[in-house]
């Protein structure tokens, strides 16, 4: 079992001190994809960084705006692309000045051909002016982000390291009150894999992702994320080993213990699964895996 953590005493529009160069104010867009709403985090004091600014809310950009009054924005940095994190990046660009950094997507991506609603809308105006696609480095005069390459969630995610507290701010890739959705074609479940053991290997103090509370106990949680995919895969190829099958047929099977709501989107996490199954020679299928391909063990 995932040791999830849920608990939150927050506001929606108050900054909270969370850590000692750490604030956070939560946007009103609460949801099944974004549990209490986006949590836009403030680092630093006086020159300010402000990572993931959030939805297009105009009360949540005047919530960050006061956070920071009396203080200077010096960069705007980006997760990813999706529309609860990225779209208040103009807006807060246009107020403050300050540059915005993020991996920009390599191709644009077409929306979902199976019409799933996702969190997952696509911010099509997403465009930093600074790549960090290969990693790199932003500081101010109390803090240090190194930006952590992340793929798997997006093909553009990006965490970000906060060198002073040995912090990572995770966005979508970890979260702590839930599994992250890997939705293709942008998702990619091997590239996720990896990048969950590459914040393993970061060794960690405490993750932040930007939906719910931070994760303090750090490695027993990524080990038991590591293993709920190693078990949902395992379950895929037990349920294969009776007979040959399609995700539609699997899905209420394998997710009966979760909320019917999020089932579509367990079906486009089924197949990032199977589209690493199906490339690990693990399972077979005709032609490119799809929604509605059927599966065979290979
Ligand atoms: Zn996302």
């Amino acid at each position: 079992m995932i040791p999830y953590v849920r608990d939150l005493d927050f506001e929606y529009g108050r900054a909270d001190q969370v850590s000692p160069l750490i604030r956070r104010v939560i946007a009103r867009n609460p949801g099944p994809f974004t549990y209490l709403g986006t949590g836009t985090y403030i680092i630093g004091h006086g020159e300010v960084a402000v990572i993931d600014p959030g939805p297009a809310l105009a009360e949540h950009l005047d919530a960050i705006l006061a956070a920071v009054a009396g203080e200077r924005v010096t960069a705007i940095l980006l997760t990813h692309h999706h529309s609860d994190h990225s779209p208040l990046a103009g807006p807060l660009k246009a107020r403050t000045r300050a540059p915005v950094y993020g991996c920009p997507l390599a191709a644009p991506v077409a929306d979902d051909p199976s019409a799933v609603r996702m969190e997952a809308d696509h911010d099509q105006a997403f465009a930093p002016d600074f790549e960090l696609c290969a990693g790199g480095r932003i500081a101010g005069p109390d803090w240090t982000l190194e930006a952590i390459p992340t793929p798997g969630h997006t093909s553009n995610h990006i965490s970000y390291a906060l060198e002073e507290e040995n912090a990572l701010f995770t966005g979508d890739h970890i979260m702590g009150w839930s599994t992250t959705i890997i939705a293709p074609p942008d998702g990619d479940m091997t590239a996720y894999m990896a990048s969950l053991e590459r914040v393993r290997a970061g060794g960690y103090a405490t993750l932040w992702p930007t939906h719910g509370p931070p994760v303090r106990d750090v490695a027993p949680f990524l080990d038991a994320y590591v293993a709920h995919r190693l078990e949902r895969q395992a379950q895929i190829l037990r349920a294969l080993e009776t007979a040959p099958a399609r995700i539609p047929d699997l899905v209420p099977q394998l997710y009966a213990d979760v909320d019917p709501r999020l089932h579509p989107a367990a079906a486009r996490s089924m197949l990032a699964a199977m589209i690493d199954l199906v490339r690990r020679g693990l399972v077979r299928t005709e032609g490119d895996p799809g929604p509605a391909s059927e599966y065979r063990l290979g």
